[in-house]
């Protein structure tokens, strides 16, 4: 007898953003074919025992950098390892590079070397000449462009003149603009104020990065926003305060949309105390109440999306702390992080978390409901979890070239345990098996989609 499909997860809980039930997940192909009970194991050509675990859609990471310690290939693997199966990358086009020859370099790099499907963002550090190009670039499938408020005197800051020209060009072509909100002028400010006093170090630095700054930036971007009509993604929101302006153009009904980062709703400001600068990243690391407050945000939906911010760079811990770069590694730690602290302290149902993991990005990007869910005819990516397995992250277990991790000595409860994308395996037994260069690039091609609470 010819069987109608060739994999079959059979026995789990199926969740997905609409809720959970016990289901069989059957795959034909690429795609899902059948989510129902008991469909019979003679039907498929293999059967995988899920008895008792999550079957969730595959987690899609939409927030990272592969040009640190850790390239589109190695992202692509150190992700598989921690149950992401699709990665959204920053192709950042630095002052004097052409945004369009960035994002087609690292397009035809993920190609070739990635191991999961992957879209880009461009990331544009020197607007008046990059600005240009985005209707360019958006004909490649690439529609969301990440511009920085911050960082004046390194150079990359766009001001209110291109901001508001590059979300004209956005609003009329059907894209979206990505603004890092700090207001990089005063914090240069109370940079040179603080750290140029002789001796210098992790005290002064704290007064440098206030998050009243934050909320100014995400205040004035979310107002050049509803000038030009553009739909506006915050990415990494840090602290209590930044949500009032969410919140509020929420409210007047602008199309906003905010993500947050796991080391900003799991770690407080004390880590630059014992990690020192294996910890310093743009923006800060906030308070306990700040930490809360995000969750009280993703449960309220003011906040929509979790994603990693990978960002691994080399530093030397021991050295000046002034010195060292911005950035750390959480591509890995992404889901059981988020899971163990948001779900097993029930700050988020397990079906808030598929949301803010998967379906949101899905929908906010784009690739909803090929991604981002588990429904007939969807993309067959998924993941398998174990909630009742634990698990301790040590530097030494994970798999990205930074060689240390925010979580050391963290043991979490619930973990990832094998992954498929379209249908094809990727984690398998401990390892992940798929080859480089097997991912596909994803254009995110529709407008956005105010996700659903
Ligand atoms: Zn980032």
């Amino acid at each position: 007898m010819e069987k109608p499909y060739d994999l079959l997860l059979k026995g789990g809980i199926v969740v997905t953003g609409q809720g959970m039930r016990r289901a069989d997940v059957a795959v034909r192909g690429e795609t899902i074919a059948a989510v129902e009970l008991d469909i019979p194991a003679e039907q498929a050509r293999e059967v995988v025992d899920v008895a008792g675990l999550y079957v969730l859609p595959g987690v899609i990471d939409v927030h990272v950098h592969p040009v640190y310690l850790d390239d589109v290939g190695d992202c692509s693997l150190v992700a598989a390892y921690g149950g992401t199966t699709t990665l959204l990358h920053y192709a950042y086009a630095r002052t004097g590079e052409s945004l369009l020859e960035q994002v087609e370099k690292m397009l035809q790099d993920g190609l070739a070397r990635s191991r999961l499907d992957f879209g880009l963002h461009g990331g544009l550090f020197e607007a008046p000449r990059q600005v240009p190009e985005i209707p360019r670039v958006m004909e490649l499938g690439v529609r969301t462009f990440k511009f920085f408020l911050a960082y004046v005197k390194q150079g990359w800051f766009t001001d209110d003149y291109h901001l508001t020209w590059a979300m004209d060009i956005l609003a009329e072509r059907g894209g979206m603009a990505l603004v890092h909100a700090e207001n990089g002028g005063a914090i240069d400010y109370l940079e040179d104020k603080y750290l140029k006093r002789p001796g210098a170090s992790l005290p002064e630095y704290r007064r440098t990065h206030p998050a009243a700054l934050e909320e100014e930036a995400i205040f004035r971007a979310i107002r050049l926003a509803e000038v030009t009509g553009c739909p506006l993604y915050i990415p990494h929101v840090t602290a209590a305060r930044c949500l009032r302006p969410i919140r509020q153009a929420q409210g007047e009904g602008l199309k906003v949309f905010a993500e947050t980062c796991p080391q900003y709703l799991t770690l407080t400001d004390e880590i630059l105390d014992t990690r020192g600068a294996l910890a310093k990243i743009g923006p800060p690391i906030r308070t306990a109440a700040d930490r809360d407050a995000l969750w009280e945000a993703l449960r309220d939906g003011t906040l929509q999306v979790v994603a990693s911010d990978h960002a691994p760079k080399k530093k030397d811990p021991w050295g000046d702390f002034l010195e060292q770069p911005y950035g750390a590694p959480g591509l890995e730690t992404l889901l059981p992080v988020t899971y163990d602290w948001g779900v097993n302290r029930g700050w988020i149902s397990v079906v808030r978390l598929v949301q803010v993991l998967c379906e949101n990005p899905a929908r906010i990007f784009g690739l909803y409901p090929k991604k981002g869910t588990i429904a007939v005819g969807s993309d067959a990516d998924l993941v398998v979890f174990d909630p009742r397995r634990e698990f301790t992250i040590r530097a030494e277990n994970q798999h990205s070239g930074a060689g240390y991790t925010l979580y050391e000595g963290r043991t979490v409860l619930g973990w990832p345990v094998m992954s498929f994308q379209r249908g094809r395996r990727i984690l398998w037994e401990g390892e992940v098996v798929a080859e480089p260069g097997s991912g596909r690039f994803l254009p995110t091609l529709e407008a956005p989609q105010v996700p659903p609470l």
